[in-house]
């Protein structure tokens, strides 16, 4: 099956269009071979050829680099996730392993964007899991004990400052974290891809369709050609099931968001000239929204089982309905027709929402799996399990493995049905916040 994605996210449609587009066309044999362009991808190349100067080197995707979910995300590139307080000494230390993972993901971007000088419209504006239902107060004071046992700045927000803040009055308290950044997702990889070294080729709309081991060589097959690699890592994400890696410990999820066009001065005016924002719900299927640097509004809300590798225009246009009706909820004074663009992306989940790094055998290494929080996780992992594929050892590493391992998943179809009732009522639960 062919990967194809949508041409209508707003965040690619802002970037110069590549020219430089390699593809595949003749057998190959390399040292290296990493599967998938993301941000984990490309870390891991950029890694990779810092530590193998004189080696082959390939990176291949089955699109345009970094116009998978890692070029059309929502852009928060978080400190912490909303995790409905703990209070037991063991899941704190467990929580604490997550935002560990998270912080050493902020520094690792930040590196970068500072060696490159990335221009990726970074905010340090931290962020708002925000409700409109009063009932999500208790959610939002456990957390607060978690966040203060941990020293993450924070505060609880009410209705009128929030709406003098975010321009609407559908909220009705917030939990305010002072950490967490917004960015230009798009930017960010494009400025991955413009990174990658000399000694590393990639090689677009050239997808993996099967792969075997034979002796001390992995080959690989693509739709004309081969390619015949020494190592491999797989930084496929929402697609390692495709070629059958970790099955039973990761699932696809399909996500859809849609963008405004820009807010005239009138409407902007008209909803009290907030500065840029961004809010994550308080229950899973809650709407992620944001007010942009350059006053667009991006909404995100849904999460389904859904064929990873297309979307119909058609199932697309109905979500893009859904999404309107989530922003005129918000801003009611906003124009009927005032979405510009809307898109799918694939994120990949685990039962436990802990992340796959891991070294399959000696030749086989995978990154991926970060339950939509993988701007910072996946440029750090992509960076680590390189180094770990090249048998070196780091500080980051020892704090990646002591994270709880991804648990195991149930069989299909047995999987697809638990995956969706349980959707199914997280979607009833959120649904004020839809
Ligand atoms: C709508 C949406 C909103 C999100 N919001 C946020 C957010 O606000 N903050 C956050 O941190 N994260 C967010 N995420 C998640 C985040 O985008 C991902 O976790 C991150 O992009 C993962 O990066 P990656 O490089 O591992 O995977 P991807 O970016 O998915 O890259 C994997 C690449 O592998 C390629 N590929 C797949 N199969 C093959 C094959 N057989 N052969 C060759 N190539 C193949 C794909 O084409 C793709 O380019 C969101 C995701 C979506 C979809």
């Amino acid at each position: 099956m062919k990967l194809i994605n949508d041409k209508y996210c707003s965040w690619i449609n802002d970037l110069i269009v590549r020219t430089n587009i390699k593809i595949l066309k003749s057998n190959e044999d390399c040292e290296w071979l990493i599967v998938g362009a993301g941000y984990t991808g490309l870390s891991a190349a950029r890694k990779l050829s810092e530590l193998n100067t004189d080696q082959k080197i390939i990176i291949v995707d089955a699109q345009l680099a970094g116009e998978g979910a890692s070029g059309r995300n929502s852009g928060y590139l978080v400190d912490t996730t909303l995790n409905d307080g703990f209070t037991l000494k063991k899941e704190l230390s467990n929580y604490k392993k997550k935002t560990d993972i998270y912080k050493l993901g902020i520094e690792v971007v930040k590196k970068f964007i500072k060696e490159h000088q990335v221009d990726c419209d970074w905010n340090e504006s931290g962020k708002y899991f925000a409700s409109s239902n009063k009932k999500d107060r208790k959610i939002l004071e456990n957390f607060s004990k978690t966040l203060l046992k941990l020293n993450f700045e924070h505060n609880i927000l009410e209705k009128d400052d929030l709406s003098k803040r975010l321009g609407t009055n559908f909220y009705n308290l917030a939990l305010y974290t002072k950490g967490g950044i917004l960015l230009h997702p798009g930017k960010l990889v494009r400025a991955m891809v413009d990174a990658l070294p000399d000694n590393v080729e990639l090689l677009e709309n050239t997808q993996l369709n099967e792969w075997s081991q034979n002796n001390n060589t992995i080959i690989c097959k693509f739709n004309n050609h081969k390619i015949i690699t020494k190592k491999i890592i797989f930084c496929t994400n929402g697609f390692l099931n495709t070629l059958g890696i970790k099955n039973n410990y990761n699932f696809p999820l399909t996500l859809t968001a849609s963008m405004t066009r820009p807010l005239t001065d009138t409407e902007f005016k008209s909803i009290g000239e907030p500065k840029e924002w961004g809010v994550l719900p308080v229950r899973p299927m809650g709407a992620t929204i944001r007010m942009t640097k350059d006053k667009r509004i991006l909404i995100r809300n849904t999460a389904e089982v859904y064929n990873p590798f297309q979307m119909s225009k058609s199932d697309l246009d109905k979500r893009s309905l859904n999404q309107k009706v989530g922003i005129k909820k918000r801003f009611p004074g906003l124009a009927d027709d005032i979405i510009e663009s809307s898109w799918s992306g694939i994120v990949s989940r685990t039962k436990n929402s802990s992340q796959i790094f891991e070294k399959i055998d000696d030749k086989v290494f995978v990154a991926g799996c970060y339950n939509g929080s993988g701007i910072g996780v996946g440029t750090l992992f992509g960076e680590q399990i390189a180094i770990k594929a090249s048998n070196k050892d780091s500080d980051e590493i020892n704090i990646i493995e002591s994270r709880n391992k991804p648990t195991w998943l149930p069989p299909q179809p047995f999987l697809n049905i638990g995956v969706k009732t349980r959707l199914l009522f997280e979607r009833f639960r959120s649904r004020s916040d839809v």
